[in-house]
């Protein structure tokens, strides 16, 4: 005997989410049908409200209810770091230790050839618009920018160069920064070394010193690649320097990533091989 049309889609629906199996979607269809009608209904209505009422930040594409998210709107957070994470979840993570005072963006995902995630699925082209943004004194990097069509995008090329961004970077505009590794204040060598896990974000004197009239005045731009260090995680870095580096900015750009290693409190001859060459690999001095 089979299961009747209206059940089997049930099952087939909860099937769908992540993580569950059969016999989990099975047993989340039977507690559907047990739940009275006005428990469903309410059920169905949160759903609704959250889609309906949730919405992506335009900079960073954090969950929020407004068009800008909380942490975007923060005058206190330095808007000079950018870290870069793969799901709001991360993001959320992150913040819940205190540390870190930048700001975020959120990829959606990472790319993966296998799973049909090409870079153009991600949110790469609207960061490489902030990037320019940013030392274009557009601290949204939404100058001329019509964010809607960013995000319908899907099929856009990223952008090699913006031409008229490479025009403008010549020697004669280019006022190096005293601080060439563009790490003005954030030590990031330091950080690692934190047992705290001190994120970058925090020091005061990365805060602005704005200068409207020349482009590479601006504050250099920290970015921290807060993403899995799994295939598609090491990829998605790998695209996202390459494409980068292709904006010419590498000298007002500081790249970092988080160390990799031993979780706090492991025991050594627990952890697999390849976590402790990478632990190795990104010792730090004492
Ligand atoms: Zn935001």
């Amino acid at each position: 005997m089979e299961y009747t049309k209206a059940l089997a889609d049930l099952i087939e629906e909860f099937n769908k989410f992540p993580g569950v199996g059969p016999k989990s979607a099975q047993r989340m269809a039977f507690s559907v049908l047990k739940k009275s009608t006005e428990q469903n209904q309410k059920f169905i209505e949160i759903v609704r409200r959250a889609k309906n009422e949730i919405k992506q930040c335009e900079i960073c594409f954090n969950l929020c209810s407004d068009t800008i998210c909380e942490i975007c709107q923060d005058s206190r957070r330095n808007k000079s770091i950018i870290c870069i994470v793969e799901e709001v979840k991360d993001l959320i993570a992150i913040e819940k230790t205190k540390e870190f005072r930048g700001t975020y963006h959120v990829l959606g995902g990472l790319i993966s050839p296998l799973d049909g995630i090409s870079s153009a699925d991600l949110n790469i082209e609207p960061l490489l618009e902030r990037i320019k943004g940013h030392f274009d004194n557009d601290p949204r990097g939404l100058a001329g920018t019509d964010i809607q069509g960013l995000r319908s995008s899907k099929n856009l090329s990223l952008p090699g160069v913006n031409d008229d961004f490479e025009s403008k970077h010549n020697a004669e505009d280019s006022q190096p920064n005293n601080d060439s590794r563009g790490l003005a204040g954030a030590d990031i060598q330091g950080l690692r070394s934190s047992k705290n896990l001190s994120l970058p974000g925090v020091n005061d004197d990365f805060e602005s010193k704005h200068n409207a009239e020349d482009r590479f005045l601006q504050d250099p731009l920290e970015l921290v690649f807060a993403i899995s260090p799994s295939t598609e995680g090491e990829a998605t870095i790998l695209y996202l320097k390459k494409v980068i580096k292709r904006l010419e900015l590498d000298d007002n750009i500081q790249m970092s990533r988080l160390a990799y290693g031993l979780p706090l409190g492991a025991d050594l001859d627990y952890a697999d091989e390849l976590t402790i060459v990478k632990a190795l690999e990104a010792r730090v001095k004492l």
